[in-house]
């Protein structure tokens, strides 16, 4: 069986996810990793149980850990690299209320890899755990890691600039981890701040912990009636952010990193890394910029790692999550708010207008079921002509768009995406994606 997902191990609490899991997950943790661990959480009502086992586990294995309590994932992993050898988030992201998760944290900060993952997993699988001697049974200390991550994001931008604009932002941290850092953050750079669903709550009674366009409907109105430049949400752990327009409309996640992208670009050029289900619009403005884009597999660790052997200047994903190589190598929610701050303090344009620069494109999905994804896979990938990519799943490039099928993690179905520069391709193209997994 295999203990760790694309981010992590996640699961409904209690069910999948319990207290004995964290324990023992944590005792292969400190039996690979010696050293000072740090441990923090995001809001979810079983925080405290996941993460007082963790603990417990890598105490037992000898190590020495820091209790960071709740934070963003960012705030930890910003913490870890300067700080500790290895670090545990108990977070369960953007899913729904009754789940939570363990993140694993390597050294450098980023996020485990796949090879670090193996490796605590057979530790876990085998029952190799190896408990410290009762007189080196580990030492626990608490730390507030909070001051210093928001002093790092405002290092990494023209925060005296930002300050005298005196933006008006409204907030919805969705009663995630987020809410201990964003408002403070603004006001620190001078906004006028607005919050919404800021109380620290693990039952998430106003919305789901994933910023979606539907459930931000109250941020939309809030930003027109308070005249706010901007609106800004979360996801439960705060590498995420999203963007609400001065008039109240969300920003597609594609089009604020191509807004980014743009402007990071214009000074200073250089590789640009996202992952190939990403659209077209981040290729289009980093073209126009002479720049080039190196797409990877889906997830944000793959982007963060070629990110860094590539020395990329802006990488991220569709979805909100945006890396910032200056600050550090993974998504990080409230130092995208501080760039979209500066990008609209120095190109002296609202938030629709910058949006508007982007290249219009259309995207689609669907998912089809199926028997046995290797076998449709290698049949979708045979079956596929022209310029084809084969970094994760099938992609295929046109002249006008793209399409990708890529086999799910978990489940027996395959999902299909399409990008087109018109809403009939795109159609057109979903359609032909259907196509090639006919019979599979
Ligand atoms: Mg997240």
């Amino acid at each position: 069986m295999k203990l760790f997902g694309t981010n992590g191990v996640r699961g409904v609490v209690n069910r999948d996810l319990t207290a004995d899991l964290a324990l023992k997950l944590a005792m292969s943790l400190g039996t690979v990793t010696k050293g000072t661990v740090a441990v923090g959480r995001d809001t979810r009502t079983s925080g405290n149980m996941l993460s007082y086992a963790a603990i417990a586990g890598l105490l037992a294995t000898g190590c020495k850990v820091i209790n960071v309590g709740i934070a963003p994932t960012p705030a930890v992993q910003y913490f870890v690299r300067d700080n500790a050898d290895a670090g545990i988030v108990i977070t369960a992201s953007h899913n729904p209320r009754e789940y939570n998760g363990l993140k694993l944290i390597a050294g450098d900060g980023t996020e485990f890899g796949i090879e670090g993952e193996l490796a605590v997993e057979d530790i876990y699988y085998g029952e190799a755990l190896k408990l410290a001697d009762w007189r080196e049974t580990g030492d626990l200390s608490h730390t507030d890691i909070i001051p210093a991550y928001i002093e790092g994001v405002m290092q990494n931008v023209s925060a005296l600039d930002i300050a005298k604009r005196r933006f008006i932002v409204a907030v919805d941290t969705g009663s995630g981890a987020g809410s201990i850092v964003t408002p403070f953050l603004l006001s620190k750079l001078n906004c006028k701040v607005t919050t919404i669903n800021a109380q620290i709550d693990g039952t998430f009674p106003s919305r789901n912990p994933e910023p979606t366009e539907d459930v931000l409907t109250d941020l939309g109105k809030i930003v027109v009636s308070n005249g706010a430049d901007l609106g800004v949400a979360h996801d439960g752990d705060a590498d995420r952010a999203v963007f609400i327009d001065e008039n109240g409309n969300f920003v597609k996640e594609d089009v604020l990193l191509a807004i980014v992208v743009k402007h990071v670009l214009s000074k200073t050029p250089g590789p640009v890394v996202t992952p190939v289900s990403s659209s077209q619009r981040i290729a289009d403005v980093a073209e126009a910029a002479g720049c080039q884009v190196i797409w990877t597999p889906v997830g944000s660790i793959h982007v963060a790692r070629v990110m860094m052997q590539v020395n990329a200047v802006i990488g991220g994903e569709g979805n909100g999550g945006i890396i910032f190589p200056e600050h550090q190598y993974c998504r990080d929610g409230a130092m995208t708010v501080a760039k979209v701050l500066e990008i609209m303090n120095e190109r002296g344009r609202k938030l629709s207008e910058l949006a508007a620069e982007i290249p219009k494109r259309y995207m689609d999905k669907t998912k089809v079921t199926c028997r046995d994804r290797d076998a449709a896979m290698q049949h979708i990938q045979s079956s596929a002509h022209g310029n084809v990519d084969t970094t994760d799943g099938v992609k295929i490039w046109y002249d006008d768009g793209w399409l990708l099928i890529r086999p799910s993690g978990t489940e027996p179905i395959i999902r299909i995406f399409v990008e087109a520069e018109t809403e009939t391709r795109a159609h057109d193209l979903l359609e032909l994606g259907m196509n090639m997994t006919k019979g599979c």
